[in-house]
């Protein structure tokens, strides 16, 4: 098993005690092996499981990942590399009619990519590397056999009472529910019922099994939640086979339970549901049908990103009515999305290990994200040379300066300052530059230290110049920016501090340059809250969140590879975008800029 060094999920302490606890008890030790998947092997003759911690990460096919996942993923995968356990992938597939297989890939290819790894030795089943990617539709045999049991003993019925009256009799928080009518019915009855239902001979929606447990109970969890739905739907692994299908809540312990999962971490929204955690599993093995000791259920606090929304109904809308260009827009926080934007690995497992795992919710700033971006790349991203809004730069001087005007003036520039060992770029100085058009001013503005006529700049790696004036075009528009060399000047000779200037300006030679398209991209919204209180998130999006130019890089780039990432000097980290870029087609994506440009 392979995992990234940094995935420890240092941040997540009060989880690191319970772990360290139930290994020094050896809470898990000895354990018969309950049989993965499915329900093949999980009585005595089992083989144990050794004594190690499994968790696991569950995901709904229902849409891509977000940021909010990739805290899951990092915490799951992070403690269990962390205690030398295994952390299980596992689709929680139980609701047919929103999974689809799209969804599966590309969480398989975000977990992946984000650079965890399900297989694990299994010494119990006889397998040196076994892949622990689980669906929990492989369950729903087993799942069926224990709500016969259930029933069998008494603790489930099947209830027809309608939606509506089912709701009405579920009581609120001040008020105990009403028992249904068709709760005193005999065991029996309720297998033969149960029977019906999954044979197709109710209609759908007709009837529902039941848990027997306290229609008086404070936790209205546990006033007899639902277990099964008719529901006729094909599903993407278990095709027609089944017209009934398990609710999450029946399902999931027992998903954990078949798995041998031993600390099944999730968001607090869940808390509430501890209680009929703990009684579904604790009946089922009173009944035989799974083993102590069982998983057990603990909470911490989700992640909240500002200016984004994650809920998957609204990044779902967000794709579905165009407003983003798919799931992996770069704008998006799914994950697909942010690795497109850029991001690496790395600094998303760096963002979710800032952030901490606790119980006490919270938010955490969108630019944390750039930040762990910044410190990640910062080191190792090789430098180059973009001019993304471009006028031309004519050196005036040049033939007098070189004897020829033909003469190109080769300039080294590192590929990274503070790595030697990485070579330099050859950038080539020539009669005719790109430079940005905001780095020349024809009336400077107070504390403007670029081009201007009578001013000197550097040219980064190069001379410094002297602005002469500037030329324009029939609109007033400056189409051409004018300057002389300053003799004797070049970077790194001893000439070079003779003359002090304020200003450094980036450029390439236009004959050295590649044109390539430049997708800027910003926030989402505009909004730190876009969705908070019930408020129409589409409201706030950011006008400017995608701006497409047409500039120009290193000729160099030409040979940059669909992925690979830079610091495009002054501009910020960008990639050259995953899919759309190629030979013959440069196109660079704006990652992050290299500061803060929303704190005010
Ligand atoms: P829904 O259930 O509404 O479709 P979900 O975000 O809960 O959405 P799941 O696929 O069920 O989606 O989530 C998989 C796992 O990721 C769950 O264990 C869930 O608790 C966890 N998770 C989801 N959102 C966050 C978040 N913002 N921070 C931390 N963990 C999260
Ligand atoms: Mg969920």
């Amino acid at each position: 098993m392979s995992q990234p060094k940094d995935a420890a999920a240092t941040g997540s302490n009060f989880l690191r005690h319970i772990i360290e606890r139930d290994l020094a008890e050896g809470t898990y030790a000895g354990r018969r092996f309950a049989g993965t998947p499915g329900d093949a092997a999980h009585h005595a003759g089992a083989p144990a499981d050794p004594a190690r911690i499994r968790t696991r990460f569950p995901p709904e096919p229902n849409g891509y990942l977000h940021i909010g996942h990739a805290k899951s993923i990092c915490l799951n995968f992070g403690l269990a590399n962390d205690y030398g356990g295994i952390c299980h992938l596992r689709f929680d597939d139980t609701n047919p009619e929103k999974e689809e297989q799209e969804y599966v890939d590309a969480i398989v290819d975000a977990v992946h990519w984000l650079g965890f790894d399900w297989h694990a030795p299994e010494p119990a089943l006889g397998d040196a590397a076994a892949s622990h990617l689980y669906f929990a539709s492989d369950y729903f045999d087993f799942m069926y056999r224990a709500a016969e049991a259930l029933v069998g003993a008494g603790h489930a019925y099947v209830d027809e009472q309608s939606a509506d009256e089912m709701r009405a009799s579920r009581g609120d928080f001040a008020n105990a529910g009403r028992e249904s009518p068709h709760r005193a019915r005999t065991p029996a009855e309720n297998l033969a019922r149960l029977r019906q239902m999954k044979n197709g001979e109710l209609a759908d929606g007709a009837a529902v099994l039941r848990a027997k447990i306290d229609m008086a109970s404070a936790n209205i969890n546990l006033r007899d939640p639902a277990l099964y739905r008719i529901k006729r739907a094909t599903h993407h692994n278990t095709g027609d086979t089944w017209c009934i299908y398990p609710m999450y809540t029946y399902a999931h312990p027992i998903e954990d339970a078949l798995e041998n999962v031993t600390h099944s971490i999730c968001t607090l929204e869940f808390e509430d549901q501890r209680p009929f955690y703990d009684w579904l599993l604790d009946t089922l093995c009173s009944l035989g049908l799974l083993l102590q000791p069982r998983p057990h259920q603990y909470e911490f606090a989700r992640l909240n990103v500002s200016y984004v929304v994650t809920s998957k109904r609204k990044l779902k809308q967000l794709v579905d009515e165009k407003i983003v260009d798919g799931w992996d827009d770069p704008r998006m926080p799914t994950i697909a999305g942010l690795r497109r934007r850029g991001y690496t690995p790395e600094s998303i497992r760096l963002l979710c290990d800032r952030a901490g795992t606790s119980k006490a919710g919270g938010w955490t700033d969108y630019a944390s994200l750039e930040i762990a971006l910044r410190d990640d790349l910062d080191p190792k991203a090789p430098r180059a040379m973009a001019v993304l809004d471009p006028v031309r730069l004519e050196l005036t001087n040049w033939t007098e300066s070189f004897g020829d005007a033909a003469h190109r003036e080769p300039c080294l520039a590192p590929v990274h300052p503070q790595h030697p060992e990485l070579g330099a770029r050859d950038l080539r100085l020539g009669p005719e530059l790109w430079i940005e058009r905001d780095d020349f001013a024809e009336v400077p503005a107070k504390g403007f230290f670029r081009l201007y006529p009578g001013n000197k700049v550097r040219l980064k790696y190069g001379y410094v110049v002297e602005c002469t004036g500037c030329e324009k075009d029939g609109e007033g528009k400056v189409s051409k920016v004018l300057a002389t060399i300053v003799a004797d000047t070049r970077s790194g000779t001893p000439g070079a501090d003779a003359v002090k200037v304020k200003g450094t300006l980036t450029w390439l030679a236009v004959d050295d340059a590649l044109a390539a398209e430049v997708r800027l991209y910003d926030r989402l919204f505009v909004d730190a809250h876009p969705d908070a209180g019930g408020k129409d998130f589409k409201a706030s999006l950011n006008p400017a969140s995608k701006q497409v130019v047409s500039g120009f890089v290193e000729s160099a780039l030409g040979a940059a590879r669909a992925g690979d990432r830079f610091q495009f000097e002054r501009h910020g980290y960008f990639v050259a975008d995953p899919v759309d870029h190629g030979p013959g087609r440069p196109v660079f994506n704006r990652t992050a800029t290299l500061r803060d440009t929303w704190s005010r």
